[in-house]
Formats: structure tokens, sequence, C-alpha cells
């Protein structure tokens, strides 16, 4: 299972992309920890990007393509993978098409998580009393944000013309937005790799909950 997700920051693909590699036993790549960890080795890469990384701007998609080919390379034999911060806008999203073809890994599923601004500024600012990460801050939040809407959100109806969306309403608590994604891979599982891309419709779950005004759509969002 190859699997990209594609989400605004705090709606949990970190957390959800952990159980997904968890779930399958495939290995997770997600590129604000890799960046990071350059940045706390101070590599050469880490001073190029540290300042991006505090200010919630996008590293240059040379430096992060470089990398992401790198660590893709090693998935070849392990059974698929999760790319979990990348692509964040649509020259990545064609740059990475582009190696996964050349690879032959190209992602059979693209998962899209949604949820609200104001949830994910919530979630964000109560992980920066835990985690103290230098982009957790008010301002930097609200400018990682409004990059999502206008540079990475645009990705997903890409992805839908492709065949391979799948969307899920991530503003639920972590354990059901985490079963439903783990039920919508299963499902997929056994076609992904007959079913050509083209032939195939986008999913949206998103309104699942509501249509079946269950307790999901009642519950705190405590995450
Ligand atoms: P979040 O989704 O919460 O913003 P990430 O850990 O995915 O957190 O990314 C943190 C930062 O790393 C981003 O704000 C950006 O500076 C950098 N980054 C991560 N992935 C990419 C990418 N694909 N292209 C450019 N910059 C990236």
């Amino acid at each position: 299972m190859r699997v990209l997700m594609v989400a605004p920051p705090g709606a949990g693909k970190g957390t959800q992309g952990a159980l997904i590699c968890a779930h399958f036993g495939i290995p997770h790549i997600a590129t604000g920890d890799l960046l990071r960890d350059h940045v706390a080795r101070q590599t050469d890469l880490g001073r190029a990007v540290r300042q991006h990384l505090d200010e919630g701007t996008l590293v240059p998609d040379e430096l992060v393509l470089d990398m992401v080919r790198e660590a893709l390379i090693t998935t070849a034999d392990r059974g698929g993978y999760v790319l979990d911060g990348v692509p964040r806008n649509m020259g990545q999203a064609r740059a990475l098409y582009k190696l996964g073809l050349e690879l032959g890994l190209t992602a059979n599923v693209a998962l899209h998580l949604q949820a609200d601004d104001r949830e994910l500024t919530r979630r964000l600012l109560a992980r920066a009393v835990l985690q103290g990460r230098s982009d957790d801050t008010e301002d930097v939040i609200a400018r990682r944000l409004r990059l999502y809407h206008e540079v990475t959100h645009p990705i997903v109806a890409w992805y839908g013309t492709r065949g391979i969306l799948v969307s899920v309403d991530a503003m639920r608590p972590v354990e059901q937005v985490g079963r439903e994604i783990l039920a919508a891979l299963e499902v997929m599982r056994s076609f992904v790799d007959r079913v050509p891309e083209h032939a195939r419709r986008p999913v949206d779950l998103t309104g699942l909950s509501a249509a079946f005004g269950d307790a999901a759509t009642t519950s705190t969002h405590a995450q």
C-alpha cells in the first residue's frame, strides 16, 4: 500500500500516518520530521531550511524532492510507504508523480484529511504547550494555514481526477478517524494493484457521520 497524505497542519497527518504504517507494516516518511532532524543535527540541509521551518514557509522544492527521492528509494522492497508532508504545491505533486513513475512507486491512494481552521488552530496551540515546536505560535500557525489553502489544497482536486483520492472528516476524535481510514484502506487493498487509476472514482467519506446522525458528529473534538 502506497499512501500520500494531504492535510492542513494539525489535521493529524503524523498520528494517522503512524497508525497506517503500523497496520500495514510499512515505512513512514514525514518530510517535516526529516527536515527538523536535519536542523537538529546542523547538517548543510538543516542550515539551509531552518528559517523556513521557523517562519512556516515552504522549503524550496528541489531540497525537499531530493530528500524524498532518497527516502523513497529505501522503501522499494518494504511493501509500500506513507508519505506525509509532501506534496505541498502543484509543482511538487507533478514532480512526485514523475519520480514515482521512474521508480515504479507511484501512490495508490491520496488520503485527504479535512478539518476547519478554528479546530486546527486549537489543536496546534494545544500541541505548542506540549512539544514547543518553533512554528506552533499563533502568527506562524495562521501563515501555515493560509499557505495550505492557497497552494496545497488545490492539489486535492488533481488527485480526484487521477482516481486515487480518499477524503476523510478529521474533525472527530483520533480513534474514530483512524478506524475510518483503516477500513477504507483495507477495502482498497484488494484492488489498488488491479484496477487502473483512471477507472476509479474519488472516495468521499467526509459526510458519513452526518449521514448516519451518529455520536461521531456530537462527540467532542478532543485529540
Ligand atoms: P505541518 O503540517 O504541521 O505544518 P510538517 O511537520 O509537515 O508540519 O512541516 C513543517 C514545516 O516543514 C513546514 O512548515 C515547511 O516549512 C517544511 N516542509 C515540510 N514538508 C515540506 C514540503 N513538502 N515542501 C516544502 N516545505 C516543507
